[in-house]
């Protein structure tokens, strides 16, 4: 086994009496993507910041290894070999995109020539090359990012942490901004991401931790994950009281919603299972308005490890029936 690029063990850090991090490992291999998962105030940011040694951990904390370096004693080498972008964006939105990448490149001592063969190169890659010229400030969000992200290529680190890369942006950007992770992956870079979205972790992510409390909930791959929750079920809706009470009394093992004239049934989304259901409803003579088929996804798995303090409407009640 090759050394880890992340590697922190029992990282602790509390403001004041707010413990933020209660003593969380990760471990990430090189040139894989490792997603943090969390709500809003979980402690993401706090946890780049640590790695990337922008703050100091509580010296109560584990060892913490980036790029074969310890942070106790090599932080300085620690920086020199990885890239962070997030939410405290480097962009200075008062000069241009192309001078943002140019002062990047100065910041890495490279020779004027290459500096700008560098920033060609990555705001071609990004497309930013029409709005080069402008102010970083008429930017639009998903443009900001794509020049914060290629602002951190200019030194090639090896190791890149993105903060939240894609919170606020709409979803084609958000797409684009997927295509440019998976680029860097592709290249061997080691990407450790934080994000609110359990779909962006599915999409990305070899490795998922999910943070709740300071501490890590679960940790997998989205299919490791998905299976900590039960199977997944179907769905009948009805608009006419009368179908759903007959329907209920049919279908006596589901469980019901009475407001909602819904009835909830565990499956494995089978073909078989829904045959059976379906025939169950043709003996009773009746017809669901709506049947839904419910697959277990991160989401649930997310709200079965934290739904003491996260309540959703509509999803705690589809929880409730999973069980
Ligand atoms: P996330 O990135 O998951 O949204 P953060 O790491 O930004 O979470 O914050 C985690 C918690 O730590 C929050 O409750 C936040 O208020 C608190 N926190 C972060 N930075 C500080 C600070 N400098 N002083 C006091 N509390 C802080």
């Amino acid at each position: 086994m090759s050394t880890p690029a992340i590697a922190a063990h029992g990282l602790r850090k509390s403001y004041g009496d707010k413990v933020v991090l209660d003593g969380i490992d990760i471990e990430v291999p090189a040139g894989t993507v490792f997603a943090l998962l969390g709500p809003n105030g979980a402690g993401k940011t706090t946890a780049v910041k640590i790695l990337s040694t922008l703050i100091s951990p509580d010296p109560d904390s584990g060892p913490i290894t980036v790029g074969g370096h310890d942070r106790a004693s090599g932080a300085q080498e620690i920086r020199r070999a990885i890239g962070v972008t997030g939410q405290f964006s480097a962009v200075d939105g008062l000069i241009t995109g192309e001078e943002n990448m140019l002062l990047m490149a100065d910041l890495h001592h490279l020779p004027r020539t290459e500096g700008e063969r560098v920033a060609a190169e990555l705001l071609e890659r990004f497309d930013l090359v029409e709005a080069a010229k402008k102010p970083a400030s008429t930017y639009s969000g998903g443009m900001k990012r794509r020049l914060d992200i290629a602002m951190t290529l200019v030194g090639s680190p090896r190791i890149i942490f993105l903060d939240e890369p894609t919170t606020g942006l709409d979803p084609r950007s958000r797409h684009t901004m997927w295509q440019i992770i998976r680029g860097l992956v592709a290249d061997g870079v080691t990407v450790l991401l934080t994000t609110q979205y359990l779909e962006e972790a599915d999409e990305l992510a070899d490795r998922i931790a999910v943070l709740h409390d300071g501490r890590i909930a679960a940790e997998g791959s989205a299919e490791e994950l998905k299976r900590i929750v039960p199977g997944g079920h179907v769905k009948l809706r009805f608009t006419d009281p009368d179908a759903y009470r007959t329907a209920a009394t049919a279908l006596a093992h589901g469980a019901r919603d009475d407001e909602a004239l819904a009835l909830q049934l565990p499956s494995d989304g089978s073909q078989r299972e829904l045959r059976a259901i379906l025939d169950e409803l043709d003996r009773a003579g009746i017809e669901a308005d709506e049947l839904t088929v419910h697959t277990p996804d991160l989401d649930d798995v997310f709200f079965a490890l934290t739904e003491t303090t996260t309540t959703t409407p509509g999803t705690n009640a589809v929880k409730e029936s999973v069980r």
